[in-house]
């Protein structure tokens, strides 16, 4: 807790679960713990981008791998007493957008292997309809993978206006941009160890313990978060 207040980060990845992770999801609880964080959303790389999963897998094998990370987090966090969410990052290659997917389980993904090539609006229309949120991930990043910078206002639920990896400008950026087009706003650590955790921390501050991911969709939707915290 921070100042009477739960505080969360929405936006964190595993070793197990993302490439591009270099601190096991076990730890990534702990470091949480010790930061003061009552709970942590666990948001790895999906199964078409920066994952460990091999392209030749079966698909339940591929979901099995994407869900590691957060299955040893949670794991670990049952011990410890922080709560663990299940969320991904999506991501369409070779054009840019990264899209945090709130709301829907492993069992969900099981179901739709379509989602590896769907249109990115196609995609948004198919999480809408299974009740999945969407908040879009650093929309002003510019990274030599992401192609473009692209916005969907009329396909995501939020923006990411406070991404602990990311300048000032950037995030400064995506307010503008929820600004203008009146989309709620959050904020995540994005953090891919549990030293970027301690360093840079990040996430939010609310006034209500989550029991469910569907309790920050809600905190989100409502524009109730207390305090999005910084860099
Ligand atoms: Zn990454
Ligand atoms: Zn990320």
């Amino acid at each position: 807790m921070e100042n009477g207040l739960y505080k969360y980060d929405t936006h964190m990845h595993t070793a197990e679960s993302s490439r591009c992770g270099a601190s096991p999801g076990a730890e990534m609880a702990e470091t949480a713990k010790a930061l003061g964080y009552d709970g942590i959303i666990i948001a790895d790389h999906f199964l078409n981008s920066n994952t460990p999963a091999e392209p030749e897998l079966p698909w339940l094998e591929k979901v099995e791998i994407l869900c590691r990370g957060y299955k040893a987090a949670k794991k670990r966090g049952d011990e410890i007493g922080l709560d663990v969410f299940f969320a991904w990052e999506y991501t369409i290659a070779h054009e840019g957008n990264d899209l945090l997917i709130y709301n829907l389980d492993a069992e969900w993904v099981m179901a739709h292997p379509e989602t590896m090539t769907l249109h990115v609006c196609d995609f948004c229309d198919l999480v809408h309809e299974s009740s999945g949120f969407i908040v879009h991930a650093h929309p002003f990043r510019q990274e030599y993978y992401i192609k473009m910078i692209r916005l969907l206002p009329d396909k995501t639920d939020a923006v990411e206006t406070a991404n602990a990896c990311r300048s000032r400008e950037v995030n400064q950026r995506a307010q503008w941009y929820a600004r203008t087009y009146g989309l709620p706003e959050t904020g995540g650590s994005d953090s891919h160890s549990a030293e970027g955790l301690r360093k840079l921390g990040g996430g939010i501050l609310v006034k209500d313990r989550f029991t469910s991911v569907a309790d920050y969709v809600n905190v989100v939707r409502e524009r109730r978060i207390a305090k999005i915290l910084t860099a």
